[in-house]
């Protein structure tokens, strides 16, 4: 089959949604008040730059507001379009309801390569983008909170949150309108690696139940696993790292824009990513075989493939080839409709994109609810906790007194015990909850009906239902 038969992005989000819907019994309104994107928003405007107009094209669209903000982040990319951003906003939708984050879908696009810009372009042309949206309330804490996403971060999130609070001046919320900022900038601990921590405390999750690593036809633990990652951007970077210095998985394979890396014996994902930020790609990292035609790489054996960059990278002309047993879908969307039918029938798990990468939004959530309680996260239990852990101590040395010091506290133990739990414990153990029970809810799912033979059918089952019940409790 060519590529050409393929469906585009939105067209394969809607037939693994119509898959899953097929097995449930919502009233046909309801379903296709569901599955539709409800709002597009087009914008073109101008920037001076470099003593000429330039024109942008930008999108934010809204998939679902059966719950209110609407989340999702801003892309950059030559690439993006209308399709693309539906696609992208009805996966928000999906997986914010899969993970409980109380908030309806959006995303939003802007078509540019920023590596053409400088930084104070970039700003100029982000802060006129965020104006647009903001006048439309397509930016606001309420109603419709960004983040980041591919080609863009922190940076750009301190602009858009500027920039609305200059628009906003007496909005006591205005931090909120965004999250994903820096630390400085009304930020939290720990949402820059957050997706790809979900993505490792998913495949944690995945390995303690056998009878779904026996699933995939592997067995034991992450540990010596071999690991091929696509695209070492902010996620795929990071669930590597995380997976080699914690769990003791090893990166056999790296690819790239310009080409791939493989190693049997390992890879140093830090290394790779030092290399790329100062030669621009893999090509001539020493330790590794480089292969120019990376996307080869995604058909090596290995364990466990992360695919974590573009979506569609899995389609119909590779899917037959692909032979890693597991794959987690750190990217949104790689795996495209086609491909998952040839995967499943032959046996490969995939734990699902809506799932998988919903780290990213999760502590977006908690930066959300840190903003809008205008204090830092955790501050106010960590007091009281350290209050009750110094009583106890008090309590331990007056025993040890008593019984003529025989035995003393040791005082790291000491240091550590009276410390409460700061902001980044407390961000991780929420975010570890979440991947645990989130993935519970789809397993049950997945082995508890005998119409459902994969994760993601499963988690379209377990999100749908959870909007469909918001819709009806609303009474539509
Ligand atoms: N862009 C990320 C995603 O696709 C994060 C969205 C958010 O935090 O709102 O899930």
């Amino acid at each position: 089959m060519t590529r050409q038969q393929e469906p585009s992005f939105r067209e394969s989000v809607d037939l693994m949604f119509n898959r899953a819907v097929a097995l449930m019994d919502l009233p046909p309104g309801l379903e296709e008040k569901i599955r539709v994107c409800n709002a597009t928003y087009t914008v073109r405007f101008g920037v001076r730059l470099r003593g000429e107009m330039r024109t942008f094209t930008g999108y934010r669209s809204v998939h679902s507001e059966h719950m209110e903000p609407v989340k999702g982040g801003i892309r950059y990319a030559l690439g993006v379009n209308q399709d693309e951003v539906e696609a992208l906003a009805a996966l928000m939708t999906y997986k914010c309801a899969l993970v409980e984050a109380p908030f309806g879908g959006s995303k939003g696009g802007l078509c540019i390569d920023p590596r053409e810009y400088d930084e104070h372009e970039l700003e100029q042309i982000t802060r006129r983008f965020a104006y647009e949206l903001a006048k439309r309330d397509l930016i606001n804490p309420s109603q419709n909170v960004p983040a980041p996403d591919m080609g863009t971060g922190e940076r750009e999130m301190a602009w858009i949150a500027d920039q609305y609070q200059r628009m906003n001046t007496t909005d006591i919320n205005g931090r909120a309108c965004v999250t994903g900022k820096p630390l400085n900038a009304g930020g939290i601990a720990g949402r820059v690696e957050a997706t790809g921590r979900g993505v490792q405390y998913a495949l944690q999750e995945f390995f303690r139940h056998p009878e779904d690593i026996a699933a995939a036809g592997l067995t034991g633990s992450l540990d010596g696993k071999r690991v091929i990652v696509q695209g070492l951007g902010n996620v795929g970077y990071h669930a590597a790292k995380f997976l080699c210095e914690e769990d003791g998985s090893i990166v056999t394979g790296v690819i790239e824009r310009d080409g791939a890396l493989v190693n049997e014996q390992g890879l140093d994902v830090d290394e790779i990513r030092n290399w790329i930020m100062s030669h621009g790609g893999v090509k001539g990292f020493p330790n590794a075989e480089y292969v120019e035609n990376g996307a080869l790489v995604l058909e090596q054996d290995c364990d466990i493939l992360i695919p974590a960059a573009l979506e569609g990278v899995i389609n119909l002309n590779n899917a037959d080839k692909i032979k890693a047993p597991l794959i987690i879908e750190a990217a949104n969307g790689p795996v495209t409709a086609g491909a998952d039918q040839v995967l499943r029938e032959k046996g490969c798990v995939i734990i699902p994109d809506m799932y998988a990468n919903a780290g990213g939004v999760t502590v977006s959530y908690f930066e959300w609810v840190k903003n809008l309680s205008h204090i830092r996260f955790g501050r106010m239990q960590r007091r009281q906790e350290e209050s009750r852990h110094q009583l106890v101590v008090d309590e331990l040395e007056k025993l040890s007194a008593a019984m003529g010091n025989s035995w003393t506290l040791d005082g790291s133990f000491k240091e550590k015990y009276l410390r409460g739990a700061g902001e980044l414990e407390l961000v991780r153990s929420g975010l570890d909850d979440t991947m645990r029970i989130a993935y519970q809810s789809m397993r049950e799912v997945w082995h508890g009906r005998d119409d459902v033979s994969d994760l993601r059918t499963a988690a379209y089952l377990v999100s749908i239902d959870k909007v469909a019940s918001s819709y009806r409790a609303k009474g539509l």
